[in-house]
């Protein structure tokens, strides 16, 4: 009975963290209870490797086709460039971060990478191309080394504390009793949301990628760390093509274009000083932005 009941309950806790990582894996992707349609098409194409440029080409987009998300989006990332994509909560922002990793393919319109339809990609190529620095990140139940080399799992040790340190990680590692050893995730250390979307930037630094998608990636940090992270990130996407989700204004100030997604569809497009010029939506939340940190400012400032 003994002999048997040992590699069963192998077995069991096998199935267990073989369960949790898929679970991982769809979470990090948002994808749970969602089956994916898409599929290589047979003649598809690798995305080769070097710089590349990003068109979002009137796509239209719904999950359910009860409720279109997305309307006729239109705009171009050269390669190289940033585009900054602001607006409420719910206009379709991770959408577009979510199309472009190819999870779902749109319905209308294409989207395009180096003028190839991501249609007739490999997904393989086209992820491989592609960094995400997503809203929530998962961590799996493993070391945080592992958890940070994940970003790219032939990187050496040097490039994966660099990684760390660009990051802002190298201080709370050194201080954690069991460093880089430290197990993290659901069963280890719990991080907080700050430290784990710090893990996410020092994955996707790691990966070194041609395309940045950066969703609301310093939203939960303060504004101390956001400051630091803010200029990594900013040098990450140096000489890269980014999609940056901002919820902070101040964080695209430089954009090359700021798209004002209202409800899914494009309501004002331009510069950051075209905008305020504009007086619409962006300057009124920009101005609403300001007030907010000035009123931070002073509580800080308080005794
Ligand atoms: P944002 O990032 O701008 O807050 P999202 O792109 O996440 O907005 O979501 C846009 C809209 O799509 C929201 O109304 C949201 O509820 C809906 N949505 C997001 N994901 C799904 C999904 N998997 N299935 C159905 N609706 C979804
Ligand atoms: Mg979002």
């Amino acid at each position: 009975l003994i002999q048997l009941y040992i590699p069963l309950n192998f077995l069991g806790v096998l199935y267990r963290e073989l369960r949790q990582s898929l679970t991982d894996i769809e979470r990090m992707f948002g994808l749970m209870h969602q089956h994916r349609e898409v599929a290589d098409a047979p003649d598809a194409l690798a995305l080769l490797p070097g710089p590349a440029s990003v068109y979002f080409e009137h796509v239209g987009f719904a999950y359910d086709p009860k409720r279109v998300i997305l309307h006729d989006v239109d705009f171009a990332i050269p390669a190289g460039r940033t585009v900054a994509v602001v607006g409420h909560s719910g206009s379709g922002k991770s959408t577009l971060a979510r199309l472009l990793y190819r999870f779902y393919d749109v319905q209308q319109g294409a989207i395009r990478v180096n003028g190839h339809d991501l249609r007739a990609l490999t997904q393989t190529s086209l992820r491989q191309a592609i960094g995400i620095v997503p809203q929530d990140t998962v961590l799996f139940n493993d070391t945080l080394f592992y958890n940070i080399q994940y970003g790219r799992p032939d990187a050496s040790r040097a490039e994966v504390e660099a990684a760390a340190r660009a990051a802002q990680l190298i201080d709370f590692i050194a201080r954690l009793p069991d460093g880089w050893e430290t197990r993290v995730g659901e069963r280890g250390l719990k991080l907080s949301g700050g430290e784990k979307q710090r893990v996410a930037i020092a994955r996707a630094l790691l990966k070194n990628p041609a395309i940045l998608i950066f969703d609301e990636a310093t939203s939960a940090l303060d504004s101390k760390t956001e400051k630091a992270i803010q200029a990594q990130l900013d040098l990450a996407a140096e000489g890269r093509t980014a999609l940056v989700i901002a919820h902070r204004l101040s964080t695209i100030m430089n954009a090359d274009e700021i798209i004002v997604l209202d409800q899914g569809r494009i309501v004002e497009r331009g510069t950051h000083a075209e905008l305020l010029a504009r007086g619409a939506d962006y300057a009124r939340m920009w101005a609403l932005q300001q007030q907010e940190r000035e009123e931070a400012q002073l509580e800080d400032s308080s005794p």
